[in-house]
């Protein structure tokens, strides 16, 4: 009999792995319906011997210190900031936008001030900022948020901007100056040896038994263990009693071209045209060295694995009514992406993995 079963061995249920092994001494069986551990954020070795992210492109990057340090102790970390561009017009352009993207877009030379008045002049008086048509049309007006944002979201979300919270466009800040950097946080790195070395040394403990290929439906939980964490959907835990949360998914295809590179900076995203929103070279996140080079093209669909959470209100009251029933069942945590529908990164889940485990403490007391 474990002390845990936990299902999921992405960040929410390896952080949690870990803490309770590590620090209380608990007994876990973490189970994964995949064949490997790391959730979203697992990386492998393809056939030519290229390192790439299965699902997609991953990037680290957090403010938080506490995180970094929290998951310095399973990795070490290479120096690594991501750039972006956006395929607009024929041309490629930064995304966030700054000022080289309206530069070189328009055919201008404004400088930081210029750029100021320029967008204040286009930008448009929205009373109530709530959608994520609202939050980009008022900051940069109407030109610039359909040709960079407009259709890339409703390719990405199937979905206008206008039916989805302010949050998603929201994560794309706009830059008066010419950092073309698509993140800005304090700490910007990838672990060194890749993502998946990293959970296999955060799970590498006596006290954690892991088994993949295991769904959770195939398991008698009450024999399995006394209490339980739970990462993957939560719609599903409870058999969709109260109907499906919406979630967007995508599919990936991973390419590996003879040739050493394929474009001039990581990922090229594309607001105006084609089926998949974006295209990333692994080897940029990566740093390796190879006379090959693999790129993932990532296409947007409503069927297959759940990867989004969509944000929008309605979904978001639907979740509120799981959040009752998970609250109310006994001896069961739910954490991460998809148990408690946000739209989170890793350094979020990451936190709120230890935050729950602060609280389990709390509740359960170390014997
Ligand atoms: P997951 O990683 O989804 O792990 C949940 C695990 O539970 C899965 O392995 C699943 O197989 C398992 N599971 C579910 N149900 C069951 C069941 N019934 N039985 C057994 N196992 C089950 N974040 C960033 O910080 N930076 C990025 O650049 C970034 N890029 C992203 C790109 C894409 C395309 C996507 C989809 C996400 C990206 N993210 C990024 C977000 C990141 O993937 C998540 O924040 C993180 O992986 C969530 O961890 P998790 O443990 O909550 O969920
Ligand atoms: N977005 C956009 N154009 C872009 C990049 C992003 O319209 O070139 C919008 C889109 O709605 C997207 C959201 O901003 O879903 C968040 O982008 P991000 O790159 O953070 O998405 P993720 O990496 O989570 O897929």
């Amino acid at each position: 009999m474990f002390d845990w079963l936990i299902v999921g061995a992405g960040f929410a249920g390896s952080v949690l792995a870990e803490r309770l092994a590590t620090q209380r001494g608990d007994k876990v069986l973490l189970i994964d319906r995949r064949p490997h551990i790391g959730g979203n954020a697992f990386d492998t070795h393809n056939e030519a011997g290229i390192l790439y992210h299965k699902y997609g492109p991953h990037i680290f990057h957090t403010n938080s210190q506490a995180i970094f340090d929290y998951l310095s102790q399973f990795t070490k970390w290479r120096f690594y900031e991501h750039r972006v561009l956006a395929e607009v017009e024929g041309k490629r352009l930064p995304i966030p936008i700054n000022l080289d993207t309206v530069n070189g877009l328009y055919g201008l030379t404004l400088d930081e001030q210029d750029m100021e008045t320029f967008l204040a002049h286009r930008a448009e008086a929205v009373a109530d900022i709530r959608t994520s048509e609202d939050v980009v049309v008022s900051k940069i007006g109407r030109d610039l948020y359909e040709k960079f944002f407009k259709y890339y979201t409703r390719k990405q979300w199937g979905l206008d901007p206008s039916q989805l919270d302010k949050s998603v466009t929201a994560r794309i800040p706009l830059r008066l100056n010419r950092d073309d950097r698509y993140f800005t946080d304090t700490f910007q790195f990838m672990p060194a040896d890749g993502y998946t070395r990293m959970f296999e040394n955060m799970l590498d403990h006596d006290n954690i038994r892991i088994e993949l290929n295991v769904d959770f439906k195939d398991i008698v939980k009450e024999h399995a263990a006394r209490r339980m964490i739970f990462t993957g959907p939560v719609d599903e835990y409870f058999g969709y009693r109260l109907d499906p949360l919406p979630y967007r998914s995508l599919h990936f295809q991973h390419e590996t071209l003879d040739k050493e590179w394929h474009q001039s900076t990581a990922s090229v995203n594309y607001p105006q045209a084609h089926d998949y929103t974006r295209v990333t070279e692994h080897k940029y996140l990566t740093g390796q060295s190879h006379p090959k080079t693999t790129i993932t093209y990532e296409f947007p669909t409503d069927k297959g694995d759940p990867y989004y959470p969509i944000p929008r209100p309605e979904n978001a009251a639907r979740y509120k009514l799981y959040e009752q029933l998970a609250l109310a069942e006994q001896d069961v945590w739910f954490v991460g992406r998809l148990a408690t529908y946000r739209y989170y990164n890793m350094d979020q889940v990451t936190g709120q993995a230890l935050a729950t485990f602060r609280r389990i403490e709390e509740t359960l007391p170390t014997p």
